[in-house]
């Protein structure tokens, strides 16, 4: 705990921790020792860790990066994290990301970017940005984010860590801050795969809280091993090929696909006839998921409540409209306006049933797939990480769906529902990490883990 102490303040400048639990990491740990010495201690006695800042802690502040939440303390603690502390993790900080999860460079938290510790011009990613950060320095041993289109798997990649988002369901999300309820999953990074195997392990598994988790039994995912029978793996074409990837991306990526051949499974490229859909898929349904999700930020309830004198709110309308107006930021303003948009009366069939159709067609393909493969391999992202500043729309040149590019292997996982891995795989010429992402179909955590401790 001390070692990380000192590391994190040494370490201000990357801006990965919102707020240090100093004070009672210590004690935590003196607890564990105390444990220990009795021989009661979890199975993750001295995993010293963060939570990003949209898990809720009893006692402590969650904010989702986001003003609108201001001094507002978490009531209780997530399932996901509690079952962590069961097993005597030590929680040293909860960490930056995107305000409501929304972004892929941390660029948009109310606490101010996150930069990348590779190259310090750069964004670490998102929205999960400070917790793949805090890995990648060396401030915690294992970090837990979430991951809605990419924000564990895409700031992992960027990181040069290990990131691991759960089938759908797998995990209860009873704790989590919403963004997109269909979509959400918490997840690891780590640096070693064992470790987010061991995490995804401990946090799995029914809740009562939580309708929408499996029952399914949760394995021993931390001793996972691979069948003994060539695999067949199946890999992105477009994920080679396409232009628009880095072509350190390309090598990366190739080599791997080498590996796996020399090694004796089946590897073919196959094309996603859909791919052009899933952005749109994704930002219809999750902005549309999101502005009901929050609708509840209204300044009564919640945290953040518009008092300017200048002119004050004069009824109840004008209350909620100020205080949303102030508390929010720009990106989840405008995602905000577009889901409402787009479940509205005149354009929900249009745009919401028309997005849900093609969502079906897509896990169709998926199915189709896998009935053939037992994975997917392809890049986590199409290029390294980009510079800070770079997508975010600020010149007149500058285009803001760029950024949402940055998800375009990711978001399949999540508009499927199915388990996937970043891991690393070197860095470019610059030194800049590049992370293969695996996707397996639902509830084959076991193999996926398997198959990327391998890797
Ligand atoms: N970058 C994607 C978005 O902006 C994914 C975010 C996430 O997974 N929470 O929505």
């Amino acid at each position: 705990v001390e070692q990380y102490l000192v590391r994190i303040d040494e370490n201000r400048h990357l801006n990965a921790f919102t707020e240090v639990y100093a004070t009672e990491a210590r004690q935590q740990a003196e607890a564990i020792d105390q444990k220990l010495a009795a021989g009661t201690a979890g199975r993750l006695a001295g995993m010293v860790v963060g939570i990003k800042d949209v898990l809720s802690y009893t006692g402590h502040g969650v904010r989702a990066g986001s003003k609108i939440l201001d001094n507002f303390t978490a009531q209780f603690t997530a399932t996901a994290v509690q079952r962590l502390l069961d097993e005597d993790v030590i929680i040293i900080g909860r960490q930056n990301c995107d305000e409501f999860a929304m972004g892929s460079s941390n660029e948009n938290s109310s606490f101010g970017p996150v930069l990348n510790a590779a190259d310090t011009s750069r964004v670490p990613g998102g929205s999960s940005g400070g917790s793949a950060v805090a890995v990648q320095a060396g401030l915690c041993l294992a970090s837990i984010g979430s991951d809605t289109g990419g924000s564990v798997r895409q700031p992992a990649a960027f990181c040069g860590v290990v990131g691991l988002k759960p089938t759908y369901g797998r995990i209860s999300r009873w704790g989590l801050i919403a963004y997109a309820s269909s979509f959400d999953c918490i997840g690891p990074i780590a640096n070693t795969v064992d470790d987010a195997a061991l995490l995804l392990e401990i946090m799995a598994g029914p809740d009562a809280f939580d309708s929408t988790v499996s029952s399914q039994p949760v394995s021993a995912y931390s001793q996972a091993t691979l069948p003994d029978r060539p695999l067949r793996i199946a890999y992105l074409r477009d994920g080679i090929e396409s232009s628009g990837v880095d072509p350190s991306i390309r090598e990366a990526t190739q080599a791997k696909i080498d590996a796996l051949r020399k090694a004796g499974h089946t590897v073919e490229p196959v094309d996603i006839s859909l791919i052009k859909y899933l952005l749109p898929t994704y930002y219809i349904l999750t902005t549309a998921e999101a502005s009901s999700n929050l609708s509840r930020f209204d300044g009564v309830r919640y945290g953040y409540r518009s008092l300017s004198n200048d002119t004050p709110a004069l009824d109840l309308l004008s209350l909620y409209k100020k205080s949303r107006t102030e508390g929010f930021g720009a990106e989840v303003r405008k995602r905000i306006l577009l889901g409402t948009f787009a479940l509205s009366a005149s354009y929900y069939d249009a745009y919401y049933t028309k997005a849900q159709q093609v969502r079906r067609l897509i896990r169709q393909e998926a199915e189709q797939l896998f009935e053939q493969y037992d994975f997917l391999l392809s890049p986590t992202t199409p290029t390294p990480a980009f510079r800070l500043g770079e997508k975010t729309g600020g010149s007149a040149n500058d285009d803001p769906l760029q950024m949402y590019l940055a998800d375009i292997f990711t978001v399949q996982a999540n508009v499927v529902g199915y388990p996937a891995i970043s891991i690393p795989a070197g860095t470019d010429a610059n030194g800049l990490p590049i992370g293969i992402q695996l996707m397996a179909p639902p509830f084959a955590e076991e193999a996926l883990v398997a198959l990327a401790r391998k890797m």
